[in-house]
């Protein structure tokens, strides 16, 4: 089997790997009927996160289970699954609480740039649609499997609620599938913050009411001067860096909440600005796994096209060029098919 491999920056490669098999009984082998890039997985590929290396590359997938182990039940060969990023057993106290990205069993699912994965805990973390679904909805299937859960996270963490006014930061995937989750929840004002026409087009098309093309204290001025110089009251930063953080921050009223789904790099706080913004803070890896039975019924009954936010589909084998089409911005998100 032929999968990516990152060897190093810039340095994707498609090669032989060895194909998945059942190691544990809770384990399930899955062939998968499309995966893709991730924005996350751009940190390692330009070398500013280091990995051990040569690393296979790929979290995000569906498709049908091939096999199962032993123990597994709640899954079985022949039927379409999709699952998170980090397999849980979905039954200790924190998947009970809904942090299966903390589960004290959790292990990172990786390799899914491949035809076929093996996915540990199968039981806890995959779920099966009631039927095989047809051909077209797979890229909006494939979303739920992390953009789409990170996006609806976020919005939960920022305590979307009806008639909230909510700002999002970052017009990648995860921003904008964060802007169809506030939609979703009911928001009364959502106000995209992006530099690019093709990203501002889908942001409207997801919901937003209102776009903010200025970054930093210019971004943060636009805000305060649409929101009667108040804020916004949830604010959800999907970039993680320093200066998304802190335009975050700066964008909500006071009381109000900031959730952060992109992984921190370099993000520092200052303590003391934080205490006088009065904002609520909580980010994390998404727990995917706690909504994907509601984000698979959204999909199904045809309610969201998450799946839209793949502006590039290519064969699996063409994956290095699926990486440098999104490394310089030619593409929001790239799908592959193996
Ligand atoms: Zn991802
Ligand atoms: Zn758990």
């Amino acid at each position: 089997m032929k999968g990516a491999v990152l060897y190093g920056p810039r340095d994707l490669r498609f090669v032989e790997r060895e194909t998945p098999t059942i190691v544990a009984p809770t384990d399930a082998v899955v062939r998968l009927a499309a995966t893709c890039v991730c924005g996350s997985d751009l940190w390692p590929y330009r070398g500013i996160q280091a990995t051990t290396q040569p690393a296979p590359m790929g979290h995000e997938y569906c498709g049908i289970v091939e096999e199962v182990g032993s123990s597994v039940r709640s899954v079985k060969p022949g039927q379409f699954v999709i699952g998170s990023f980090f397999a849980s057993d979905n039954t200790c106290p924190n998947c009970q609480i809904g942090y299966q990205t903390s589960c004290q069993h959790r292990e990172f699912v990786i390799g899914a740039q491949a035809p076929l994965l093996r996915v540990p805990l199968a039981d806890g973390t995959l779920v099966a649609t009631p039927e095989i679904p047809p051909a077209h909805l797979i890229p909006d299937l494939l979303a739920v499997s992390d953009v789409l859960g990170t996006g609806w996270f976020a919005a939960d963490a920022a305590n979307v609620t009806p008639g909230s006014v909510v700002v999002v930061v970052g017009d990648g995937a995860v921003g904008l599938l964060g802007v169809l989750a506030a939609r979703e929840r009911g928001a009364g004002r959502i106000i995209a913050m992006s530099r690019h026409s093709t990203r501002q087009r889908l942001a409207r098309d997801y919901g937003a009411t209102d776009i903010v093309t200025e970054r930093g204290d210019d971004g943060v001025a636009q805000i305060l001067e649409l929101t009667q110089g108040v804020g916004a009251d949830c604010v959800l930063e999907c970039v993680g860096t320093q200066e998304s953080m802190q335009q975050a921050i700066r964008s909500a009223r006071r009381g109000g909440y900031v959730s952060y789904v992109g992984v921190p790099h370099g993000v520092e706080f200052k303590g003391e600005e934080l205490f006088y913004t009065h904002v609520h803070l909580h980010g994390g890896p998404a727990p995917v796994r706690r909504y994907l039975p509601k984000l698979i019924d959204l999909v199904l009954d045809g309610r969201i096209n998450p799946g839209k936010v793949f502006d590039l589909t290519l064969p699996l084998e063409q994956v290095a060029e699926g990486y440098r089409a999104m490394d310089e911005r030619r593409a929001i998100k790239t799908l592959l098919r193996p």
